[in-house]
């Protein structure tokens, strides 16, 4: 590649939020460096990166310039140090970056891999490739750009950091204390993608939930403004955020919902049923806090998705506590639960609580909670996609399905309808749900 118009691959792990700052940090380097290709894919040239899919498709036929890899590390070190290895045994000469979720032991870890590796962040990539800082909202992002990963989901992160100090999170450690971002460039954000033809515009952060506590505002504020602001055929997806802010202005945010413009889904994540663990895990909130948001969404809306994170295993957890959280998943229903097993994140009061033998859960324990949990959570997903069954949505295409000939669009509760047939990305149409999955719709297109 001439370095007069160099390419730079930015590769993005973990959340919406991360995949976020991946488009931003591709911003920043094409506003630094005009003339610069940026892709979010690297050529498949190893058989090394093809257990790595978002080293698959090929945006570019040659070598890059330069590599960032915008890691998670929130379940371990293992996925991200993976990618480091792949794009490094595939590009050994080519520079490497890294930015996102790099807590200290991964630092330590990457390093192993190759001591050439950078670290940096989205703030000091202008400098640090010698080039002007962009001009642009307190965001760092541009607005009405294309550069994003989907020309039809705009990624908007509204804040950056949280205000809690969870036990077992090292995220914080990296992210640090709330930051929001001023509502008026957030919404000109907005309204530059909507008009740049996105259909859909996630709003993302550590915990949107407590977005603008630290400026006056909230996020039920921020989405009316949005919606009275932006008009357009578009819908908002809000991010993850913590109950125990979320219930401060619940009937605001409900509010929000009845906008067509939004889409009916939440992610809150509980973590577990057990209030007892929940304080072991610095959560600040109750299970009965989740339930009430839970019922609060069931109840007003006909279908909703609820969405949720549930770690089992925390240090301590008793059969007790492990029953409340089977109980609280029984009750509040959710379509969509990321499970994980509990790993200690070095650094973290959780990692030194693993460390007593008398509260770790031996892994034995952790697998046989997750698979109960999975298989119990299975059943609830199934039961709930079963109830859309003959109703008819109006759906946007969002990417080919994993089975060849099959493509996966999103109703308006955000849940995935499977189609027949290869439809383009950013299609909208009407679909009828002829049956259902745990993890997706099946649908048919109507003329
Ligand atoms: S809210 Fe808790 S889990 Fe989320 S980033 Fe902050 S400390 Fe980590």
């Amino acid at each position: 590649m001439s370095s007069e118009s160099p390419v730079y691959a930015v590769i993005s792990q973990g959340c919406a939020a991360n995949f976020g700052e991946g488009e931003r940090i591709a911003r920043a380097l094409s506003a630094g460096h005009p003339n610069c290709h940026v892709v979010f894919r690297l050529p498949d040239v190893q058989d090394a990166a093809k257990s790595t899919p978002s080293l698959h498709a090929s945006g570019v036929q040659d070598a890059p310039d330069a590599i960032y890899l915008n890691v998670c590390t929130v379940k371990g070190n293992a996925g991200a140090l993976k990618l480091l290895r792949t794009a490094f045994e595939t590009y050994p000469d080519v520079p490497l970056f890294i930015t996102g979720c790099a807590p200290k032991d991964f630092r330590e870890e990457a390093l192993k891999v190759t001591d050439k590796v950078v670290f940096t962040s989205l703030e000091e990539i202008p400098a640090s490739a010698g080039m002007t800082k962009q001009a642009g909202n307190d965001n760092g992002a541009a607005t009405g750009n294309t550069l994003r990963e989907s020309p039809f989901v705009g990624i908007v992160n509204i804040e950056e950091g949280c205000l809690d100090a969870c036990a077992f999170c090292s995220t914080h450690l990296v992210k640090g204390r709330l930051k929001s971002y001023a509502p008026e460039g957030i919404v000109e954000q907005v309204r530059g993608l909507v008009a740049d033809g996105c259909l859909e515009i996630q709003l993302t952060g550590q915990d949107c939930a407590c977005y603008g506590f630290d400026t006056g505002t909230n996020l039920a504020a921020l989405t009316q403004r949005i919606l009275v602001h932006v008009p357009g055929n578009y819908r908002l997806r809000l991010g993850m955020g913590n109950p125990r802010h979320m219930i401060q202005y619940a009937d605001a945010l409900l509010d929000c919902f009845r906008d067509e413009r939004v889409y009916k889904f939440v992610h809150v994540p509980v973590q577990s049923g057990s209030d007892r663990v929940l304080r072991a895990m610095n959560r600040r909130h109750t299970a009965e806090d989740f339930r009430q948001i839970a019922r609060m969404f069931n109840t007003e809306f006909r279908r909703f998705t609820l969405s949720t994170d549930i770690i089992v295993g925390f240090p301590g957890e008793t059969d007790d506590d492990f029953a409340e959280t089977m109980r609280l998943l029984e009750e509040t229903r959710p379509t969509v639960c990321n499970i994980t097993r509990f790993v200690a994140r070095p650094g973290t009061p959780a990692a030194r609580m693993e460390q007593d033998a008398g509260l770790r859960i031996p892994e034995s324990v952790k697998h046989e909670r997750s698979a109960i949990l999975f298989d119990a959570f299975q059943k609830i997903a199934q039961a709930n996609n079963a109830l859309w069954t003959g109703d008819t949505c109006d759906v946007v295409v969002e990417k080919p399905g994993h089975r060849a000939g099959t493509t996966i669009a999103r109703n308006e509760a955000y849940r995935p309808v499977a189609l027949a047939g290869d439809i383009p990305a950013g299609t909208r149409l009407k679909a009828r749900i002829t049956g259902a999955e745990p993890f997706a719709l099946i649908g048919e297109r109507l003329p």
